[in-house]
C-alpha cells in the first residue's frame, strides 16, 4: 500500500451512467425521506448511491464516516417495493440500525446468531411473506442454504456490503467470512451489488470490486475532510493529566481515549475514576460479557468515557462522541482518520487529540517487528509497516494544517489554505522561526560527538548538562555543549525525532540506536538546504469545548431547555430499551431547543423526525418545551406568548412554590392527590410524564406526610433513600445507575423532595 504523503492519487468520482428506465423518481425518493427520516434534502453522492441503488446497478460508495452512506441503501428498496439484504459485520451494528429503523417506522429486521433459533425461523417465515423491506444478516448466514433459498423466494432485489474493505486484507480490518462474498455473484447473477466502506486507499477500493466482481459499477467517492473535527498534535508529557484535562473540557459528554496496551487502558480507567470521570475500560481481553455490558452502558450515556484498545470502536454508532483521545501514536493515517472518525458523526463540532511522543514510535516500530517474526516474508511485513508509520510520525512533526495533511494522504485537496480547526491553524503549533539554524545545531553535535552516540547522549550535551559520562568523554569541551541550554528537553527531543523523521539523522538498527548524519543531514548542517520544524506552545488556548451547536450558539436558557430534552429521552430510550441516539440524534435535540415547537405539527417539521417519530414522541417533547418555555420566559416557537406558570422543571428535586397555577397543573395535582398514576395524569392533562413527575415531586415536598406508595412501594422508598445516602452529590444520574434501573427518574425525584422537606424541616 502506498502509504506516503507526497503521492497523490487520481481520486475517483465517476458519476453513474445515464439511469435510462429507472423506476424511481427523485420526488418519489424525496417522500420517503421525508416521511421516514425527517429530512429535506439529500447529502453530496447520496443521490447518485441511491439512483444506482434503485436502478440495479453496482456501486462503491466510499463516504467517510458520518456521511451517510446508510441512506444510500435505506432507499432503494422502500421506492422500488422490493427486499433488499445488508451484510453487516457486526451483531451489534445491526441492531442499532435496525431499531433506529423500526423507530422512525420502517419495515426492518435483523437475522443474527444472537437470537433464538426459533425467533430467527419466524423472521425468516416473515421475510419470505414480504414483511420486510431491508433484511441485515451477518456474513457467515449470507451463504447457507435456507437462506439462499429464502432469498430466492423473496426476489431479494440488491445485496449492500456494509463496511465492504473486511473483504480486503489491504484494509485495516481484514475479516474472513467476508471472503465468501466473492460467491454472491455467481449465485445471483441477477441481484446488484452495492459496497459501502469509509477505507478509502485505491488499492482497498480495487480490491473490493475485484473481490465482489462488481459489474461496471458506480465508483462514487465522497470528501474525506471532516470540518467539524479540529485535530490537535501535542507532545505526550505527563499523558494522565493531559488526558482528564482535555476530558474536562468535554464535561458531561461522550469521550472515547485510545491506548495501545490493555494495561495501560485500566490504569487510565482507574486514574480517571479517581478524579471522578464515569469512565471504563474495554479491550478484547475481557470477558466478552464485560465487553458488551461496558459497550452498553456508553451507548446509554450511563459511561462518559471509554478507555481503548483500538479493539474498540467498530460497534459504535454513538454519534454524539464529542472527543477522540490518542495517548499513543496509531499505526497508520488510516487507522487515524477510522479511528478520529468515530467522533462528531452527528455532523456537530467534535475534536481529536493526539499525545505524541517519538518514543511512541519505536514502540511501534519494535511492535511491527514483532508482529513480523511470523510472516512467510518479514522483510516486506517490516517495510510496509514502517512506511504507514512514517506517514504517520509525519502527520505528527510537520507544520502544516492537520486537514490538508490528512486529505492529501488520501489524495484529495482541502479548498481553503486555513482551516481554523487544527492546532496549527489555530496557531497552537507554530514552525520554529530559525529551524534551519536549529536544525544545524543539533546536526553538528551529533557530528561532533563522532556520529558515535544515541539520541539521549546528543540531547544531554546540546543542553550543557554536566554528567560524569560528559565529563569523562570530554564531551563537556566541544563548542556544541549547551548550544542549546535554554531548549526544554522534551521539545528538544521531538525536534531531534523531526530530524529522524525527515531523514536528516539516521537511527542504526539494534537495541542502542547510534545516531548518525544522511547526505541530506550533511547538506543541512552545511546550511544548503532548508528545514521546517514545528514547535509546540502552550496547551490550548482555546480551553472551552467545542460548542455543541455548529450554528449559532444557544443561549443558556436554549441550552437548559437541551438538557431537559436530553433528560427526557434518556428515559424514553430507557423504557424503550434502546440507546437514546435512536430516539433522536443531538442535532434534532438542538433544533427543538432552537425552535421551540409546542405543536405536533410544528414537532413534525423539525429536519430530522419523521412521521413516526412524530407520532410516537410529539406529545412528550412538545409538552415538555411547552413547560419550559412557560417557566423559563422563552417564547414558544409557534410565537405564541409564554403560558405565565410557574414550575420550574429543571427544579424539580427542590420545587418552588407555586404562585399561581394553570388549569392544567390544577388538575394535574388534583389527580395526583387522588393517587393516579403519573402516565394517567400525563396523558389527560397533556403534559409530559417528567413534568407530572415534577408535581408529583412538588407534592412531595410541600406535604412531607403524603403517602408515596402509590407510585413508589415502600421496599424501593428505602432502596432510593440508600442509594441517596450513598452518593453524596445527589446527582439523579448517579443515584439512578445505582439503583440499576430498579427505579425511573420521577420515582427517585419524588423520593428525593420528601427528604429534602423533612431535612428543611428538621435543619430549619
Ligand atoms: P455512515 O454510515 O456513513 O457513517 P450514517 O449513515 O450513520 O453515516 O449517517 C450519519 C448521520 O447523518 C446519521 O445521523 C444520519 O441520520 C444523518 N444523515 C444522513 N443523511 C442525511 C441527510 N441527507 N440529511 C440530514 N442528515 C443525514
Amino acid at each position: 500500500m502506498n502509504g506516503d504523503f507526497q503521492s497523490s492519487y487520481a481520486t475517483e468520482a465517476l458519476v453513474p451512467r445515464a439511469t435510462a428506465g429507472t423506476s424511481t423518481s427523485d420526488a418519489a425518493v424525496a417522500s420517503v425521506l421525508k416521511q421516514y427520516w425527517g429530512y429535506d434534502s439529500l447529502r453530496p453522492l447520496q443521490a447518485e448511491a441511491i439512483r444506482a441503488g434503485a436502478s440495479g446497478r453496482d456501486s462503491l460508495v466510499v463516504l467517510p464516516t458520518g456521511g451517510g452512506k446508510s441512506l444510500c441503501y435505506q432507499i432503494p428498496p422502500m421506492v422500488c417495493n422490493r427486499v433488499d439484504v445488508v451484510v453487516s459485520p457486526l451483531i451489534s451494528l445491526m441492531k442499532d440500525q435496525v431499531d433506529g429503523l423500526r423507530e422512525n417506522g420502517y419495515p426492518a429486521v435483523a437475522l443474527h446468531s444472537a437470537q433464538e433459533g426459533s425467533a430467527n425461523r419466524e423472521i425468516m417465515r416473515e421475510i419470505g411473506e414480504g414483511k420486510y423491506r431491508l433484511v441485515f444478516v451477518a456474513p457467515e448466514r449470507l451463504l447457507h442454504p435456507a437462506f439462499l433459498a429464502l432469498c430466492e423466494r423473496a426476489r431479494v432485489g440488491a445485496f449492500a456490503i456494509d463496511e465492504a474493505h473486511c473483504i480486503s486484507q489491504w484494509g485495516h480490518d481484514f475479516r474472513k467470512d467476508y471472503r465468501q462474498l466473492a460467491r454472491l455473484r455467481e449465485v445471483f447473477p441477477n441481484a446488484s451489488i452495492n459496497a459501502f466502506t469509509a477505507t478509502a486507499t485505491p488499492r482497498v477500493r480495487e480490491d473490493i470490486v475485484g473481490q465482489l466482481r462488481l459489474r461496471d459499477p458506480a465508483i462514487l467517492v465522497g470528501h474525506f475532510d471532516r470540518p467539524n473535527l479540529t485535530y490537535r498534535v501535542r507532545p505526550k508529557l505527563d499523558v494522565e493529566g493531559q488526558t482528564l484535562r482535555t476530558i474536562r473540557r468535554h464535561r458531561d459528554q461522550a469521550v472515547i481515549v485510545y491506548c495501545l496496551s490493555r494495561k495501560e487502558t485500566e490504569r487510565m480507567a482507574a486514574f480517571l475514576k479517581e478524579n471522578q470521570v464515569r469512565a471504563a475500560h474495554y479491550h478484547a481481553g475481557m470477558e466478552a460479557k464485560d465487553r458488551q455490558e461496558t459497550q452498553e452502558r456508553f451507548l446509554n450515556e450511563q459511561l462518559d468515557v471509554i478507555v481503548a484498545t483500538v479493539a474498540f470502536g467498530m460497534g459504535i454508532d454513538r454519534g454524539d462522541v464529542r472527543c477522540v483521545i490518542h495517548t499513543s501514536l496509531p499505526k497508520s493515517v488510516e487507522h487515524y482518520q477510522q479511528e478520529t472518525g468515530r467522533a462528531g458523526r452527528d455532523g456537530l463540532p467534535a475534536e481529536c487529540v493526539l499525545f505524541y511522543s517519538a518514543g511512541d514510535a519505536i514502540r511501534n516500530e519494535e511492535l511491527i517487528r514483532l508482529s513480523a517474526e511470523n510472516a512467510n516474508d518479514p522483510e516486506t511485513v517490516i517495510e510496509g509497516g514502517m512506511q504507514l508509520l512514517r506517514a504517520m510520525r509525519h502527520y505528527c512533526d510537520l507544520p502544516a494544517c492537520r486537514h490538508a495533511r490528512l486529505v492529501e494522504y488520501f489524495g484529495q485537496t482541502l479548498a481553503h489554505s486555513n482551516c481554523k480547526a487544527c492546532d496549527v491553524c489555530l496557531g497552537e503549533t507554530k514552525p520554529a522561526d530559525d529551524a534551519t539554524e536549529l536544525a544545524r545545531k543539533v546536526l553538528s553535535c551529533v557530528a561532533r560527538v563522532q556520529q558515535r552516540f544515541g539520541l539521549g547522549h546528543v540531547r544531554d550535551v546540546l543542553l550543557g548538562k554536566n554528567t560524569k559520562v560528559i565529563r569523562d568523554l570530554g564531551h563537556d569541551k566541544l563548542t556544541t555543549h549547551g548550544l542549546l541550554k535554554t531548549m526544554n528537553a522534551d521539545v528538544l527531543t521531538q525536534v531531534m525525532y523531526q530530524l529522524v523523521d525527515q531523514g536528516l539523522l539516521k537511527r542504526t538498527p539494534g537495541d542502542r540506536p547510534i545516531l548518525q548524519l544522511s547526505e541530506n543531514g550533511l547538506r543541512a548542517m552545511k546550511g544548503e538546504r532548508r528545514v521546517l520544524l514545528s514547535i509546540p506552545q502552550a496547551a490550548p488556548t482555546t480551553s472551552e469545548a467545542p460548542s455543541r451547536d455548529a450554528g449559532e450558539a444557544l443561549s443558556e436558557s436554549e441550552s437548559g431547555l437541551f438538557e431537559a430534552l436530553r433528560g427526557l429521552r434518556r428515559g424514553m430510550a430507557e423504557m424503550r430499551k434502546v440507546p437514546p441516539f435512536v430516539i433522536f440524534p443531538d442535532t434534532v435535540l438542538i433544533e427543538l431547543a432552537r425552535s421551540r415547537p409546542t405543536t405536533i405539527e410544528a414537532f413534525g417539521a423539525i429536519r430530522g423526525v419523521g412521521a413516526r417519530k412524530r407520532d410516537a414522541f410529539g406529545r412528550e417533547f412538545t409538552a415538555l418545551i411547552r413547560d419550559y418555555c412557560d417557566t423559563h420566559g422563552l417564547s414558544h416557537g409557534n410565537g405564541r406568548a409564554p403560558e405565565p406558570e410557574e414550575g420550574d422543571e429543571e427544579e424539580i428535586v427542590r420545587p418552588r412554590q407555586s404562585s399561581k397555577l394553570n388549569p392544567q397543573k390544577e388538575r394535574a395535582l388534583e389527580m395526583l392527590m387522588q393517587g393516579a398514576a403519573i402516565e394517567d395524569v400525563a396523558h389527560q392533562t397533556d403534559r409530559a410524564i417528567s413534568t407530572v413527575g415534577g408535581y408529583l415531586a412538588e407534592l412531595a415536598y410541600r406535604n412531607p406526610t403524603l403517602d408515596l406508595t402509590p407510585w413508589v412501594p415502600a421496599d424501593l422508598q428505602h432502596a432510593i433513600t440508600e442509594a441517596t445516602i450513598q452518593v453524596p452529590d445527589g446527582r439523579l444520574t448517579a443515584i439512578f445507575e445505582k439503583l440499576q434501573g430498579r427505579a425511573n427518574f420521577e420515582q427517585i425525584r419524588v423520593v428525593l423532595a420528601r427528604w429534602r422537606a423533612v431535612a428543611m424541616r428538621e435543619g430549619g
